[in-house]
């Protein structure tokens, strides 16, 4: 796990602000959220740390590397989104290794199945990975969606929205496998939601942005006490 250190991070498109003056320091293993209304900028936060969006302002540090100088392919970071996009002509097994067969560098296919194996075992997925996407539940193929990010062993998940397809039993659900699969991993995980009791249930520190700029950080306890 790493840590990450926002410093006075910017992103504007031409004369609009998507972000600015975001000040952020996670340390290694913390569970993150960034909490807002839609259109605040918590996409653009979490793009940039992946490089799909590159900052106008300021720098980005990942352990001790200032990331925004680093191609987003070198940058060891996952990230899964609300629309999972698993492939429906590959089995479960083919969808999770897909990360470790796009790579350059070839992965031994023995290394292949131990990791989506032990991926699989964390998901409770092992006894379906010959299935193919249609034949699972909503909840299933969001598991099958942090497993294709474990394979990768990120120094760094992002999470964007990624229970926000599901029913509300099954996000209530699915939060506190998530809250486990974060312990398991000890991995440092950014998480966006624009729902206040998901980010209070899971984070260790839960980020309020408001037009583009943080408006609170705290700790769900800190925040809780001082509304
Ligand atoms: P959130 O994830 O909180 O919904 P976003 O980060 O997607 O917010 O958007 C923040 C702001 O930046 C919004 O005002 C949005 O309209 C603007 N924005 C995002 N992407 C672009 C873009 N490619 N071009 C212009 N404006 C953008
Ligand atoms: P390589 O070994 O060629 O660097 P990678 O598997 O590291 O290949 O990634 C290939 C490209 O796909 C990179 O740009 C990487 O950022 C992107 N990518 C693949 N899977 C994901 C994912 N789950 N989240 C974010 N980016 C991803």
């Amino acid at each position: 796990a790493q840590s990450v250190q926002f410093q006075n991070v910017g992103k504007s498109y031409g004369s609009v602000n998507a972000v600015s003056g975001i000040n952020i320091s996670i340390e290694p293993g913390q569970f993150v959220t960034l909490l807002g209304p839609s259109g605040c900028g918590k996409s653009t936060t979490l793009n940039m740390i992946a490089g799909l969006e590159m900052p106008t302002e300021g720098r980005i540090i990942i352990g001790d590397r200032d990331v925004t100088t680093v191609k987003p392919a070198d940058r060891d970071i996952a990230m899964v989104f609300q629309s999972y996009a698993l492939y429906p002509h590959m089995t479960l097994f083919e969808n999770i290794a897909f990360p470790m067969r796009a790579r350059r560098r070839r992965t031994q296919e023995s290394e292949v199945e131990r990791k989506v194996r032990t991926a699989a075992k964390m998901l409770g997925l092992e006894s379906m990975l010959g299935r193919y996407p249609r034949e699972i539940s909503g909840g299933q193929r969001q598991r099958v969606a942090l497993g294709r990010a474990m394979v990768r062993t990120p120094t760094v998940y992002l999470l964007d929205e990624p229970l926000s397809n599901l029913d509300q039993q099954l996000r209530v659900q699915m939060r506190s496998e998530l809250k486990d699969i974060h312990q398991r991993l000890g991995a440092t995980m950014l998480y966006v939601t624009h729902d206040q009791s998901e980010a209070m249930t899971l984070s260790d520190l839960v980020v309020v942005m408001s037009n583009g700029r943080i408006e609170q950080a705290g700790s769900p306890e800190e925040l809780y006490n001082n509304p």
